[in-house]
């Protein structure tokens, strides 16, 4: 049956505008705080929300990640859980910090001390809720229930009272440090970032490498060759690195003789072979002599970590611009380079370069060696190159002081803790995050910002020539603070901040604030304690397990290196245990091409096209649906057509047809069910009605069973094979029944909606709530609802086998039919299936003979269709070709299923009782000739057909 047949012109499913309408709807009836009010005495699920930057408009990821976060907070709800969904806000450090320089037209450090500190910082306050209210409307627009009317906020005092204390905490286990070391540094921020912040900006480039001739000493024409990625480090060179196990060759290079891995040097004529440890101590003339050493530099040193998958075995060692390069240096007693200033340009010694972006500087460097006749070999070098997660700046591994948490002493409690976490899919737990874990490094905290956490640390440098007293006093508590100083402390932000000061208890002297600020992943890592002010308030919350840990967060797969990360190492430095029991780690979204979506690329989607399109219903069953969850998912709007289609006007169609033909709010419809939804429903005899109750309460068993693990996807695609059971096979199959006034057929199909929009609630909140309020639900919403539980005794294993092969033959016969070009109305004969299949019972061979449209079933070897016609089938074919045109014209003039009608026709039909009942006529007048009527064509031959209603 073609689904125009059932579905009612003003019966088309809008679901954006339905959508809006259930808005306004829940808002009126308070329906979310109706259902935290059913539960609040219930057990309690925690939800942690990953707080979101709101001076940002929201993207599609976003609606990603907040339909995951959704489904589970409502399927929760439904079963009984007391569901808190606190809204939160990340409001420090870069992300506004940027926004804020753009806002001022500003672009560097230097601008914003130019402009003053406490100006700057107003911008930043004044810009954290730029798009506060886009957020909310947005949330509210996809159906995602969540709080914000308690939101927590990072940059509130009592949060950034906890992340003191957390710090103070840390401090006393002795696992806070500052130290000199390499770090990574944003030119354009000015400050250094930590080790996740920098897994988040790689990216694939393509740049020049170089083969650098180092000419040894007192050693005629003799090079050692080296090898190196950024030429701009080669005027902070202080030594090279041979692995000192591998084996060395001095090769033919024309007139001169370069020294280099025998591995690498396959395409020159060895002269001479030397051992590794033969090489240490070489002594070879500096390439640039700007800043003079004050410690012995220009030797070969040995190094484990020299490799030969590429370059020449000889590493060149900039100690000031490498972690590795540093560690040599301190093993050698290297000297340290600094070459660069802060904004990442050459200091004034480096005479030729001097104030030159040290990037820009590369092919200047490579052109002077090349004059110099020190370049052997330049070629194009493909790599990972990390960029500022904030501005896109390319990084640069730069010595300073930083601020770190020991994270390495904590590794194994870490792993330990994560070892406990549930994940979805559970793949990433030992791969992407066990991989991150194990490689862990110290936690570089510290910015050299000001729009953040300040680090709680006072410090004395009272004293002369650097001889400082050093006295460190870490700070836990505002109170703390104010007995210390005397004074009443009513902002904790730079710059305010930075003027409390107190008195040494060492020497007397002044302690004053370092001037650093915290990483703003910190914060939100925190967010478990730091949203109840732990331990100052809500203690025995946390302490007895009510609000901690989490049983249930989700976010994107970049979060293990964020926030699933961070929220991890604060609760195992706390030693509070694992901060989340489950969480559900969602891919990218990228454009159908399968690109990142960006402004440069100009494909960016925004989520409000997509739900004024399709609805955000969709738009969430799309992505609980379009593949397994971590993986990146290419946005179509191909494809979240053909769902819309195949999933949600199916459905609605299946609705449609129900209201036409059973239709509760009918007066005079007999067929309501006694009962709605009863739970104890008595099924009919029928094999459809049976077959297809069986279905519903096994998808039923089935997606609760899959919420429970989270496998949001596999719950959520039982959906569609359902909705096509039913409307393409329940519903076809049974049409006759519905139209002969059938109750139990009437029954048994409300049953199927009403309970498979309870079970659809969660995922398309919208779509559940309409169907749900049509088909007159005892509650107020259907979100008020209990979630279903399944009838397992109704599921019926062996029926939904022996029906999966009645459609198979179905399938089969049918394309035997279209092979041979004769239209399914056209009755045949007989048709042929396998033996096998003989102990088939009756009424499932009837359903295959209606279906297939044959008159009689006969077993033999295979399927095979008899496609002769005989002049009684063709006569058979043509009546039934005339009884669909009569039902077009009805419904074309607008007459419903009980309308009677007189007929007048010249088509040569018998005026049966069957035959006019199928058509609901009280008369058919059949005529040699007719004036006006319908014109239509049967089998290329014209007929008419007029029809009037009595
Ligand atoms: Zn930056
Ligand atoms: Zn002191």
């Amino acid at each position: 049956m073609s689904a125009s047949l059932y579905y009612a012109n003003n019966m088309t499913l809008d679901l954006p505008r339905l959508e809006k309408k259930i808005l306004k709807f829940w808002k009126k009836r308070k329906v979310f705080e109706k259902s935290l009010q059913k539960t609040r005495n219930k057990p309690g699920f925690v939800f942690f929300e990953g707080p979101p930057f709101a001076n940002g408009l929201p993207g599609i990821h976003h609606l990603l990640a907040r339909a995951f976060k959704d489904i589970i907070l409502r399927y929760k709800t439904m079963r009984g859980f007391s569901v808190e969904r606190r809204a939160g806000w990340d409001t420090h450090g870069l992300p506004t910090e940027m926004e804020a320089e753009k806002k001022l037209g500003i672009k560097s450090k230097k601008e914003i001390e130019k402009l003053g500190v406490s100006r700057f910082i107003k911008k930043c306050q004044s810009s954290v809720f730029t798009y506060k209210e886009e957020w909310e409307e947005f949330t509210e627009r996809i159906g995602f229930w969540l709080d914000f009317k308690n939101a927590y906020i990072t940059c509130d005092k009592n949060y950034i009272e906890t992340l003191w204390w957390i710090l103070k905490q840390i401090w006393q286990k002795r696992l806070l440090y500052e130290d000199y070391k390499v770090v990574p540094y944003c030119p354009r921020c000015g400050t250094s970032l930590s080790s996740h912040e920098v897994a988040q900006g790689y990216k694939r480039i393509k740049e020049k490498s170089i083969y650098v001739k180092l000419k040894v000493k007192n050693q005629k024409n003799t090079y050692l060759l080296a090898w190196t990625t950024t030429p701009w480090t080669l005027p902070g060179n202080v030594a090279v690195a041979v692995n000192p196990s591998f084996e060395y060759v001095k090769a033919k290079a024309g007139s001169e003789l370069l020294i280099l891995a025998e591995q690498r040097a396959k395409d020159f004529e060895v002269i001479e072979k030397i051992e590794g440890t033969k090489l240490l101590g070489l002594e070879y003339e500096p390439l640039y002599k700007f800043i003079k050493p004050q410690k012995k530099a220009y030797y070969v040193v040995g190094a484990d970590f020299v490799s030969l998958e590429e370059g020449t075995g000889i590493v060149h060692i900039a100690s000031a611009f490498g972690e590795e390069d540093m560690a040599v240096a301190k093993e050698n007693d290297l000297p340290i380079l600094m070459t660069v200033n802060g904004e990442g340009r050459f200091n004034p010694e480096i005479r030729n370069w001097a104030g030159m972006f040290v990037k820009e500087a590369d092919p200047l460097i490579i052109e002077d060696l090349k004059k110099r006749k020190l370049l052997f070999k330049e070629e194009m070098y493909e790599h990972d190159y990390p960029f500022c997660w904030r501005c896109k700046t390319p990084l640069l591994y730069y010595a300073k002081n930083s601020w770190f948490i020991k994270i390495t002493n904590v590794k194994k409690e870490l792993i330990k803790n994560s070892q406990k976490i549930n994940w979805e899919p559970d793949y990433i737990k030992k791969g992407r995050f066990g991989d991150w874990l194990k490689e862990v490094k110290d936690w570089n905290l510290s910015r050299e910002r000001y729009w953040g956490t300040p680090l709680p640390i006072w410090l004395c440098q009272t004293g002369k020539n650097q001889n400082y007293c050093n006295n460190i006093k870490v700070i836990g508590s505002v109170g703390e603070l104010e007995g210390l100083s005397g004074k009443k402390v009513k902002d904790l932000h730079r710059p305010y901040i930075d003027e409390i000061s107190f008195k040494c208890e060492k020497c007397g002297g002044i302690m004053k604030r370092v001037p650093e600020v915290i990483d703003c992943w910190f914060d939100s890592g925190s967010m478990p304690f730091a949203q109840w002010h732990y331990p100052f308030e809500y203690e025995k919350k946390i302490d007895s397990r009510d609000v901690f840990p989490a049983d249930f967060i989700a976010e994107g797969i970049d979060q293990t290196r964020g926030w699933f990360y961070t929220l991890l190492a604060v609760s195992t430095l706390l030693g509070k245990g694992a901060p989340y029991k489950n969480v559900i780690c969602l891919g990218l979204v990228l454009d159908a091409k399968g690109q990142k979506m960006s402004k440069s690329r100009g494909n960016i989607i925004e989520p409000s096209e997509v739900m004024n399109k399709f609805g955000a219903d969709c738009a969430r069953f799309y992505f609980y649906t379009v593949n397994s969850v971590a993986e990146p998912k290419r946005f179509d709007f191909k494809d979240v057509q053909t769902l819309y289609r195949k999933f949600f006007d199916t459905f609605w169609q299946s609705h449609s047809f129900f209201k036409i033909y059973v239709s509760k709010k009918n007066p005079q419809s007999p067929y309501l069910p006694d009962k709605q939804a009863n739970p104890e429903i008595q099924i009919s005899g029928n094999v459809l009605d049976k077959w297809i109750v069986s279905r519903l309460e096994k998808v039923n068993a089935e997606v609760i069973e899959n919420l429970d693990r989270y496998d949001v996807v596999s719950a959520a695609r039982l959906f569609l094979d359902f909705v096509d059971d039913l409307s393409n096979w329940y519903i076809r199959r049974s049409r006759q029944r519905f139209k002969n006034s059938d109750k139990e057929a009437a029954q048994t199909l409300y049953y199927v909606l009403l309970k498979t929009t309870k079970l659809l609630a969660p995922f398309t909140p919208f779509f559940a709530e309409e169907l749900y309020q049509e088909l007159g639900g005892e509650k107020e919403s259907v979100h008020l609802e209990d979630y279903p539980k399944p009838n397992k005794r109704l599921i019926d294993q062996k029926l939904e086998e022996r029906m999966a092969q009645v459609r198979d033959i179905t399938t089969l016969t049918l394309a035997q039919r279209a092979e041979a070009g004769i239209k399914v109305r056209q009755p045949l004969a007989s048709l042929q299936i396998p033996s096998s299949k003989s102990q088939i019972p009756d009424e499932f061979l009837d359903l295959i003979k209606q279906e297939t449209n044959v008159k009689k079933i006969t077993f033999g070897r295979e399927v095979r269709l008899d496609t002769k016609i005989t002049k009684e089938l063709e006569k058979e074919g043509r009546e039934r070709e005339w009884v669909r045109n009569v039902n077009k014209i009805r419904k074309k003039n607008g007459l419903t299923p009980n309308d009677i009608i007189i007929i007048d026709t010249t088509t040569d039909v018998a005026d049966t009782e069957e035959l006019k009942a199928s058509i609901r006529a009280k008369e058919i007048n059949v005529r040699k000739e007719m004036r006006g009527g319908e014109e239509i064509e049967i089998n290329g031959e014209k007929h008419y057909i007029k029809i009037k209603k009595i």
